[in-house]
This record gives C-alpha cells, structure tokens and sequence, in this order.
C-alpha cells in the first residue's frame, strides 16, 4: 500500500510502501479511494500540534469498507463509508449526552502502519487516510448511498460537518440573527451555507481572497467583507444594524482574526471560535467589555458533530441540492504530489485539494 508519511515536522511527506494489519474488535479496513487536505492535517505536518512522527495523517476521506474487526455491525465489505477523525464509545459522560464529538472513551490505540523497515509509523488524527488503506473505529465510518459520489462525500468528514454544524448545531442559530463568518475556507463556506439554512439575515462573509469572497456570495452570503478593507469593522456594522452582528464565527486559527471578531460582535452578541490554532495561542480580552456588554464566547469542537446522526441530514440536503460540495473541491491530484496540493492550499487560493487513489 502507498501512503505519503510524515518522517519528520516541517519537511515534505515522503512516499512509501507501508503494511496495514488487520482490523481489531470494533474496527474496519477501509480502502481509501479519496482524501481531502484539511488545515489542521497542515498543522500537524509543520508541527504547531507537536505529536511523534513518523506520522500518516489526513482525516477527511472516503472510501469502500475491505474488512471489519470482530464485534462490528451494521457495516460490511463493500460498503462505501465516508472516513473522519471523530471517534465515540458510545458510553462514556460525554456520549451518553449527546456530546460524540468530546467523546472521552478509551479505544485501542495500537497504529495498523508498518513501514518498508518493519518500524511502527503513528496513525494520525486516529485515521490516517493519506494511505490507500487504513483501520479506524467503526464509530468513525458512516455509510454513504450509491447515488452520492465518493469525492464530495468526503468532505462531510470534517470541513463540511464542522462549517455548518457551527451555525446549525453548537450555536443553534435562530432565523433572523445576524451572522458574520471569518475565514471562506472549507469550513467557512460551510458555515455560510449553514447561515443560509438556518434562515439567518444579514450573513456577511470575510476574507482576503477575492475569489473566494465572490463563491460565499454564490453560495448566499448577503454581504462580502475584504478583511485587507482598512474600515472592514465599520462595514460589517453598517450591514447589520449598526450594532455589529448576533453572531460572529472565526473558522481561522489566527489571532488576528480572533481579534477581529472580538470586535465586531454586537452587545449581547456571540463568538463562536471554530478554527483550531496552533498549540499555545491565546488573545487578551477586556473583560468589562464582555460582561457590560453581555457576550458570549463560545467554542465549537467539529460543529459539535456526532457523526451517524449528523452526516445521514447532510447527505440529504447535499441530494435535494442545499448543500453544495462539488464546488468546494478546487484541485485532485494523485498521491505523489500531495506536497504540491499543500502547497496550494497553505497559498490561501484553494478551498479543498483533493487526493486521489483510485
Ligand atoms: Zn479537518
Ligand atoms: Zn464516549
């Protein structure tokens, strides 16, 4: 099998020849036909997570189930499954409340990867689909209908799921609310589109791309922000009410864009931080304004997402034609020039560059 690993952070993935074992009670084998690059696969590679190496990471894929692990049912060989990192028991505190994405389970961590050498290579972010094949646990596949192609399923995995679960599900966006949404990556323009589904108005999109700042308006942003504009605050304040929004969601990991929103929020408005910084960033905050004003900070771990529940709704809107996911997919490239689609997409130009195996 051919996986692309990470011998060391900061340097270009290497391509190699590498065994997969079999799959362990609750987990399946899956042959990886395609997997989408996601940032935080990018921070891990550069380091900003530390983690040992080697490593194969990637996280947000699909593929056909080749073999299941005993004690696992309702999956079969052949089925087609999408492959994320969200992993739940099903019954620890967090699961037993609804809570899959802070799962806090115990589940048998023993890596599938072998290397040419016979050395253990790490399954990162607990999938390791920058492999044609990996093992993962079966909470970590959802099955996708024969009619939904495998490359814009894919990306339900994660940036999809996280975009639009953000708005729908950890913030519960009422219709009507004002929103603003930071960053038109992967999970920014899915947040666009859970805006869109929630009903909110006005939505107003940010970024630096123009490109990019044109699709969330396609995909049914109200307004578009350049965050370069110097009086970027001012217009955002002036599209929604005058007051700033209800909701502001940073899909960045950055602390300018952390700062921005901090911002731009109206009194008794609410941030929601997405995007996943680097291990150790952290922003000041003046907290007479958070309390005098009334505002809520708020985290979204994966937009909350429990995989089984939330991918099957997904896959329904993306079928009736209220989801897009084909448009969100810029480039495919084979394996062997995966260091070239990261490339790109730590450019900023792309939104999701696909790997294809099959
Ligand atoms: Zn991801
Ligand atoms: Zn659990």
């Amino acid at each position: 099998m051919r996986a692309a690993i990470c011998r060391s952070h900061g340097t270009r993935l290497s391509i190699e020849e590498i065994d997969v074992a079999p799959p362990g009670p609750d987990h399946v084998r899956v042959d990886i036909h395609v997997c989408a690059i996601c940032h935080s696969d990018i921070t891990y590679i550069d380091g900003g997570w530390g983690g040992p190496t080697p490593a194969i990471y990637g996280h947000e894929a699909a593929g056909i189930v080749e073999s299941i692990g005993k004690g696992v049912s309702g999956i079969e060989p052949g089925d087609r499954v999408i492959v994320g990192l969200l992993r739940s028991c099903g019954d620890c505190f967090h699961c037993q409340r609804g809570e899959e994405n802070l799962c806090s389970g115990t589940f048998a961590e023993t890596s599938p990867f072998t290397d040419a050498s016979g050395s253990a290579v790490v399954r990162g972010l607990n999938t390791g689909a920058f492999a044609a094949q990996t093992v993962v646990h079966r909470s970590q596949v959802v099955i996708v209908p024969d009619d939904v192609p495998l490359a814009p399923a894919s990306l339900l995995a994660c940036g999809v799921l996280t975009g639009f679960g953000a708005v729908a599900t950890t913030a519960s966006v009422p219709a009507g609310s004002s929103v603003a949404i930071i960053g038109l990556g992967g999970v920014g323009l899915s947040a666009v589109q859970g805006a869109v589904h929630t009903g909110a108005h006005p939505i107003v999109a940010i970024d630096i791309v123009p490109q990019k700042l044109a699709f969330a308006r396609e995909l049914g942003a109200t307004h578009v922000v350049n965050a370069t504009e110097p009086h970027r605050t001012k217009v955002v304040r002036e599209a929604t009410s005058g007051v700033g929004p209800d909701f502001v969601f940073v899909t960045v990991g950055v602390r300018s864009a952390i700062d921005q929103a901090l911002g731009m929020v109206r009194r008794g408005g609410t941030v929601v931080f997405v995007g996943m910084p680097p291990t150790g960033l952290s922003t000041e905050i003046e907290v007479t304004n958070l309390a005098d004003g009334s505002q809520t900070l708020m985290g979204s771990k994966m937009g909350s997402g429990r995989m089984a529940h939330d991918v099957p709704r997904l896959i329904e809107l993306y079928r009736s034609g209220d989801l897009v996911l084909d448009g969100l997919i810029s480039h495919t490239y084979p394996l062997e020039e995966i260091n070239e689609a990261i490339a790109e997409v730590k450019a900023g130009e792309v939104v999701r560059n696909l790997i294809q195996f099959v």
